[in-house]
């Protein structure tokens, strides 16, 4: 692997935003270096895109936005960027040294400017049932069906929100037979629905898009509207899915697949192990790092971009990668406040409709905290929400505090399934906000790391 041991900067995450980001910085001379653990560029939305363009179907079911990142992806290979995929990031230092792993080795680069772009994570989902084989999440349904075109006829999808409609949209357009679509979001609007969608308008085009997809889904399945309390059930595997519809009736589907969503969330692991600060955004209902309107951290010379720094859509990604790297090329010069508006008037351009869509599609609480005391809520650790709240009920005065009372959030998924879910379960217990509940302290790595791993960095 030639890799150097100096960069001017170090992209994690080659998704949109790293791309752009990427693409810009190389244009301007800069030695770039890009990682990702996947196998190849593209991130979460334009996932396996070359290998799927070059398939004799072309895979059109997956719709004119994913094939829109065939150029960035072949712009970003053209570009002078060096790209290590299946490289997994477990570290940042503040000294801007970057440290991965890539097939069984561990590497370590510095670099001048650093770029999180490691973009978003379902929110986690936990009802009765969702552990079981046979349930997967709808991100998890749409990587199978853009990564092998694989899918499961009479899969029942329950949730809601733009990537729910999406991967139907995308499934039914793929040939595979859905079973059912029970959808949480609201049937009535409200004044504040109704006051946000007047920006919204701004981005007409998504709008639009959004109800051609749920309208074509409405036409094509066995539709639920305004559903209340699922919840699933099975022996060893998923078998059916049970809930009250929008008249409060109790309603039961056979079903041995079931893809669950209810909106994305920003991938905070890295950021905030690297100690970025970062603040709760009470709209999104989760965390955000504090950036300025170039992506620069609150630690000099590190940036987020993307959906990583606030969940805004890919276009919206393109440009934050692009903005974050003319920046760091710019670095000594410092923008002036015209250029800093027209910076902040370009985005909001991509992100008029965002405010709109977060109070549209806003978790149901009752599917952010369980109903039941049997449900999982940390799965590395099999604990379920009676597990939790009677150690919640000792006197447990936050998330990390919770860890060393049953181990919850000490898995391998380091927080990520269960971290919301504990930290809004001990905000209700003492009564006070989310914000103040706080999140779990991650710590490097942040991703599984071997013990031989670790070992092959003393080679260097
Ligand atoms: C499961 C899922 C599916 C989605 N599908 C769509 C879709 O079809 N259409 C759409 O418009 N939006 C989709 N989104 C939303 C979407 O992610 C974005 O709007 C857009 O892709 C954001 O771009 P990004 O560059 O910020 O991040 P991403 O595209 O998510 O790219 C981030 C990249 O960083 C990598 N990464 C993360 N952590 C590490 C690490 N520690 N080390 C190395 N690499 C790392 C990831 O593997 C990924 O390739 C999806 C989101 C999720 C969670």
């Amino acid at each position: 692997m030639n890799l150097n041991h100096h960069y001017d900067l170090a992209v994690i995450g080659a998704g949109p935003a790293g791309m752009a980001a990427a693409i810009e910085a190389s244009r301007n001379n800069m030695k770039v270096l890009v990682l990702d653990d996947q196998t190849a560029a593209g991130g979460q939305v334009y996932r396996q895109i070359d290998r799927n363009y070059h398939k004799n179907d072309k895979l059109f079911f997956l719709g004119e936005d994913y094939w829109l990142g065939k150029k960035q992806v072949e712009d970003f290979k053209h570009s002078s960027a060096e790209f290590f995929p299946e490289s997994r990031v477990w570290q940042i230092t503040q000294d801007k040294h970057v440290f991965f792993s890539r097939k069984g080795r561990a590497y370590q680069v510095e670099a001048n400017f650093i770029l999180i772009s490691t973009g978003a994570t379902e929110r986690p989902m936990p009802i009765l049932g969702w552990t079981l084989p046979g349930v997967m999440s709808v991100g998890g349904a749409q990587t199978l069906l853009k990564s092998n075109n694989s899918g499961a006829d009479g899969a029942v999808f329950a949730g809601s929100g733009p990537l729910f409609y999406l991967t139907i949209w995308q499934y039914l357009n793929a040939g595979f037979k859905v079973g059912a679509v029970i959808d949480t979001a609201p049937g009535r609007l409200s004044w504040s629905h109704y006051l946000w969608a007047l920006p919204a308008l701004l981005q007409l085009n998504l709008l639009l898009k959004g109800l051609r997809w749920r309208s074509h889904i409405r036409k094509n399945t066995k539709y639920f509207s305004e559903v209340r309390s699922v919840s699933i059930s099975g022996q060893s595997t998923a078998e059916s899915v049970s809930f009250l519809d929008k008249y409060g009736e109790k309603k039961k589907l056979y079903a041995s697949h079931v893809f669950l969503h209810q909106g994305v969330v920003p991938n905070v692991n890295l950021t905030m192990a690297t100690g970025l600060k970062h603040y709760w955004c009470p709209r999104q209902l989760c965390w955000h790092p504090e950036t300025n309107i170039y992506g620069e951290s609150s630690l000099k010379g590190i940036y987020v971009a993307g959906d990583g720094s606030g969940i805004a859509g890919a276009s919206a990604a393109i440009l934050a990668g692009k903005t974050a790297a003319k920046h760091i090329v710019q670095y000594s010069r410092r923008p002036s406040i015209f250029i800093t508006f027209l910076s902040k008037l370009k985005r909001y351009k991509h992100v008029a409709a965002r405010p709109f869509l977060d109070i549209l599609f806003c978790p149901p609480k009752e599917w952010r905290v369980p109903f039941e005391d049997e449900t999982i809520v940390c799965r590395c650790e099999a604990l379920k929400k009676a597990d939790i709240s009677s150690a919640i009920s000792l006197g447990v005065a936050g998330p990390n505090q919770l860890k060393s009372f049953c181990r919850a959030g000490m898995g391998r998924c380091q927080g990520r399934m269960c971290g919301l879910t504990i930290q809004k379960m001990i905000a209700e217990y003492n009564n006070i906000s989310e914000k103040d509940a706080g999140y779990y302290r991650l710590r490097p790595p942040i991703r599984p790391l071997t013990l031989g791993e670790l070992a092959s960095l003393a080679e260097d």
